[in-house]
């Protein structure tokens, strides 16, 4: 049986655990819940706590929502529902005036973006059974507490433009990063924008990406244990300056890395 308060709180572009302890003697199985168009499957933890992790994207609307939970006690089929309370956190937006050349791509550039989004989209869209990753994630840099620019919204010349959807973590060429939970390659590629990119499937749906590297030291496909080197900092793809850029995703939601962290 479940026993307790069935309320959650998170911010817009966080992670958030669902943890819902069970009663002794509950004989739980095959728990569900529905968020977002997404289906997370919970699992019984050694405190007798069903578990998931769910993302709240920048872009959702703060409010309440009601979040269906289903599963299976002594083989009946039980509905319950969750109360989530998505609270609003002010991303900064930077409206800019350029020249149209550095607005618009080439047809080669546009033609190696759509082929680049295709390759992302479908390395996304994996719904892996891995499970490899555990509590809590840690950041891919050595000594590097915060990132900066999650959510940034820029308006070039009246246009918005796709939301920054990770954090960039200021570095020099060269720095040794790290898979900030175990998992799989899932993609491993020099990609316009992005430069030279790793995508990690840590299972669930959750994945981490990694971005301008000045080299992959990784193969598609491949599985990485939390804190393995999996490649160096530079200045790939259309950057200013050295960094990592650093994002996480569950599901489909775009979720600031750092609260992967701090859960
Ligand atoms: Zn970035």
């Amino acid at each position: 049986m479940i026993s307790t308060l069935l309320q959650f709180f998170a911010f817009q572009g966080t992670a958030l655990i669902i943890e819902i302890p069970l009663m002794e003697n509950s004989e739980i199985n095959e728990a569900y819940i529905l968020w977002d168009d997404n289906q997370y499957e919970l699992a019984l933890n050694e405190d007798n706590a069903l578990v998931t992790m769910i993302g709240i994207d920048l872009d959702t609307s703060a409010g309440s929502y009601i979040v269906p939970l289903s599963y299976i006690e002594n083989e009946n089929q039980l509905e319950l529902e969750l109360s989530l309370e998505v609270g609003s956190w002010t991303f900064p937006t930077t409206e800019l005036t350029v020249e149209p050349q550095y607005v618009s791509l080439s047809p080669e550039n546009l033609e190696r973006a759509n082929r680049d989004s295709q390759l992302i989209s479908e390395a996304y869209s994996i719904r892996s059974d891995i499970n490899a990753w555990q509590n809590p994630f840690m950041v891919p840099l050595q000594g590097v507490r915060e990132g900066s620019n999650f959510g940034h919204r820029r308006v070039f010349n009246g246009e918005p433009r796709a939301p920054h959807s990770g954090a960039d973590l200021a570095s020099p060429t060269g720095t040794e990063i790290y898979a900030s939970n175990s998992g799989q390659i899932v993609l491993a590629e020099d990609l316009f924008f992005s430069g030279q990119a790793v995508f990690i499937d840590h299972g669930s749906g959750i994945f981490t990406t990694y971005l301008h590297m000045s080299e992959i030291l990784v193969e598609q496909g491949q599985m990485v244990e939390k804190g393995e080197l999996i490649g160096l900092v530079g200045a790939t793809g259309r950057v200013t300056g050295p960094h990592l850029h650093w994002g996480a995703r569950i599901g489909s939601a775009r979720v600031d890395p750092f609260s992967l962290v701090s859960n």
